[in-house]
Order: C-alpha cells, then structure tokens, then sequence
C-alpha cells in the first residue's frame, strides 16, 4: 500500500511520523495498542515520541481512517477500518434494505481482550422494522 497517497487521498498532510504510524498499523494482523506503535516505532529506528502517536491516532480516527476499540481499564486498541465488510438489514414488513458497517468489530476485540479466542466468522441475526413502517403502525394503533 503507498501510505503516501492514502494519506493525500483523504487530505492529510503527508509527514514521516504519520506514514510510519499507518504503515505500522496496517502491517500489525490484529488491533494494536499506541503504546506498542510507539514501542514499534522506537525498533524501527524511527524517532517518533508517544505523543505524536497518539496525535496521529486522533486524527486518523477523525478522518475514518482507524477504529479505536475500548477495552476497558482505559485501555484502547487501533484497526484500520474495513469499509468492505458490511451487513444488510431487513424491515420485517415491507422487505426494504439497508446495509450498515459491521457492528461486531468491538464485540471481537472484546473477546480477544477477554479470552484470546479470535472471532473467524459471524452472523448477524437481527428483527428490524424500518422508520416508515414504524410511523404507520402507530397512526394506525392512534385510530
Ligand atoms: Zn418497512
Ligand atoms: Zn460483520
């Protein structure tokens, strides 16, 4: 990936710090903490200090870039966001559809935090009723 142009894509200023920042998250298979960005950083030779990290990782969550997963105790992980992952729900009455982000990324790294057990497939199972047909069920209950 040219971390370059991603960046330049999303009108970011280009920096060192940041490129290496975004490289190091992408490269990383799971979640990673700023804390160990930074521990990376400092392997590679780079001099980035903590709080540029934690800079850069604001304003990639600011423009979408990363999700940033509460792990409790103050803690927080960092993903690159996978916009192709999507579901689609269904209103149970008249069949229209949405597709939404997955809601489910929060809920893996809580239970990689928790157990260590990793999340390789799910299914979202959900009853939903859209907005219009919400708005005619109850006119028709207010008769
Ligand atoms: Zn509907
Ligand atoms: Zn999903």
């Amino acid at each position: 990936m040219d971390y370059e142009a991603f960046l330049k894509e999303r009108k970011i200023k280009v920096t060192q710090g940041r490129v290496i920042i975004l490289e190091i998250i992408d490269n990383y298979s799971q979640a990673i903490s700023a804390d160990n960005i930074y521990e990376q950083c400092k392997e590679k030779g780079h001099n980035v200090d903590l709080s540029t990290v934690y800079r850069s990782l604001d304003l990639f969550e600011r423009k979408d870039i990363i999700e940033k997963f509460n792990l409790g105790d103050g803690k927080y992980n960092y993903k690159i966001k996978d916009h192709k992952h999507k579901h689609v729900i269904e209103c149970s009455l008249c069949h229209k559809e949405v597709e939404i982000d997955c809601p489910m990324l929060p809920v893996e790294e809580l239970i990689k935090n928790k157990t260590g057990f990793v999340l390789i497939e799910h299914e979202l199972k959900v009853k939903a009723v859209c907005q219009e047909c919400m708005k005619h069920s109850k006119e028709n209950k207010k008769k």
